[in-house]
């Protein structure tokens, strides 16, 4: 028997027990923490509020195949050199002959001073609810403290999930300046973007779109303002001190810490692997997802780690096992991006779809986008009861 070992069921890991279920003569292990998957591209939405956790999250155990056994458990170490991996409750390492790591992200500090001690994470659903449970109690708190800077949000990076999470932030604020009786003429969102664009793989046009909706709902975005220090109430670029009492750091992602305590060769938790997704001397060994950097043939760079080609990696993956154990050569990785959704918030956004982004959208048919993409996800990682369940 084949032992396989998929580490993390996120968008890679559960496509690729799901392909590599059925084959023969093989036993598949994989291996969570949690109980439950979670759409890391909605995390944005339970942040904000305008979505709850169940609405994006499932039962693992219920979405996986039966012949593969799940494990609900933290992962320590990965060694390479005796094909193990340690676990924190299970006593004996697991052994493996195809290793599958696909971890995920964690969020990135660059180690600026005081952004992990007081800045809100993005990076899972506990953050997203802390996240959540801070803003509505900090404004919630105005009306006995009068202090302003329980009125000011400020959201550090505008990156992909900075835009998306102030989407949502500028859509629910109406609710929130009623629900909690607050001057809306004192509310401020800040966002703070260390570059001097946002967003460049947009047409210019669609980001100006996206920049000016955002200021006339109320989010400033200052571009070329790197961000030096966080405090407890107050973020600092420069010269310039902006004060707030919500800090949420989206300065961008790294692999899993798992990747550097397991002393893989890496750049911020990220594993160059070959372009068949394997680890260099290591041909049983296949990193994918946003622990992995994979280089794009045609640029001679690393492709840009999304929801979408963790799938397609996770599939050519399985693939690759399936010919490794048939003893036929292994393929290279190739991918074409399906096309970029930006929203803005459950209504509206930018998106580029089509070959080389030929379809330019923008306002609210991305919205219809957005929302078929997502349930075309929970649709093949969760089964079709799920998506009903989260379309109901
Ligand atoms: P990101 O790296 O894309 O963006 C982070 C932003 O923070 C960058 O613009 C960077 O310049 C800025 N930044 C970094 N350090 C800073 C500092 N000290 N001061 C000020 N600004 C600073 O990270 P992300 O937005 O978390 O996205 C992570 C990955 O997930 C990306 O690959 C992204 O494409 C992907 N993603 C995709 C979607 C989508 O397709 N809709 C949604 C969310 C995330």
């Amino acid at each position: 028997m084949t032992e396989i070992v998929v580490l993390g069921a996120g968008y890679a890991g559960l496509r690729t027990v799901r392909e590599l279920s059925g084959t023969s003569n093989v036993h598949i292990t994989l291996v969570d923490r949690n109980s439950y998957h979670y759409e890391a591209t909605a995390l944005h939405t339970v942040a904000i509020g305008t979505n709850e956790a169940e609405h994006i999250t499932f039962d693992i155990q219920k979405a996986i195949p039966k012949d593969v056994t799940f494990k609900q458990d933290n992962v320590t170490r990965i060694d390479t050199q005796n094909k193990t991996v340690t676990l924190e409750k299970e006593a004996t390492p697991l052994q493996y002959d195809y290793l599958v790591v696909a971890l995920g992200f964690e969020s990135e500090d660059f180690g600026i001073k005081g952004a992990a001690t007081y800045g809100l994470p993005l990076q899972d659903i506990e953050s997203a609810q802390a996240i959540r449970k801070h803003l509505e109690e900090r404004l919630a708190a105005y009306n006995d403290s009068h202090d302003e800077r329980d009125l000011h949000i400020i959201v550090c990076g505008a990156g992909f999930t900075s835009i998306e999470l102030l989407g949502e932030l500028v859509y629910r604020m109406p609710s929130l300046v009623e629900q909690y009786h607050l001057p809306a003429d004192k509310i401020q969102i800040t966002c703070l973007e260390a570059m001097p664009k946002i967003l460049p793989m947009f047409d210019q046009k669609l980001v100006d779109f996206a920049v000016q909706f955002l200021a006339d709902h109320g989010a400033i975005i200052h571009t070329s303002t790197p961000i030096d220090e966080v405090t407890d109430h107050s973020v600092i670029s420069g010269d310039n001190v902006y004060e707030a009492n919500t800090i949420i750091w989206t300065t961008g992602v790294r692999g899993s810490h798992v990747i550097s305590d397991s002393h893989f060769d890496q750049k911020r938790n990220r594993v160059a692997v070959t372009s068949q997704l394997t680890m260099k001397d290591h041909p049983e060994v296949f990193i994918i997802g946003d622990s992995s950097a994979v280089p794009d043939p045609a640029s001679g760079r690393f492709y840009p780690t999304t929801g979408q080609i963790s799938i397609a990696q996770a599939t050519h993956t399985a693939k690759n096992i399936k010919a490794s154990i048939d003893g036929t050569p292994l393929s290279d990785f190739t991918y074409k991006s399906l096309g970029t959704v930006c929203s803005l918030g459950p209504t509206t956004g930018i998106a580029e779809i089509g070959d080389s982004g030929r379809i330019k959208l923008k306002g609210r048919k991305v919205a219809l986008v957005k929302k078929m993409v997502n349930d075309r996800s929970i649709m093949e990682e969760s089964g079709f009861a799920n998506m009903m369940r989260n379309l109901s």
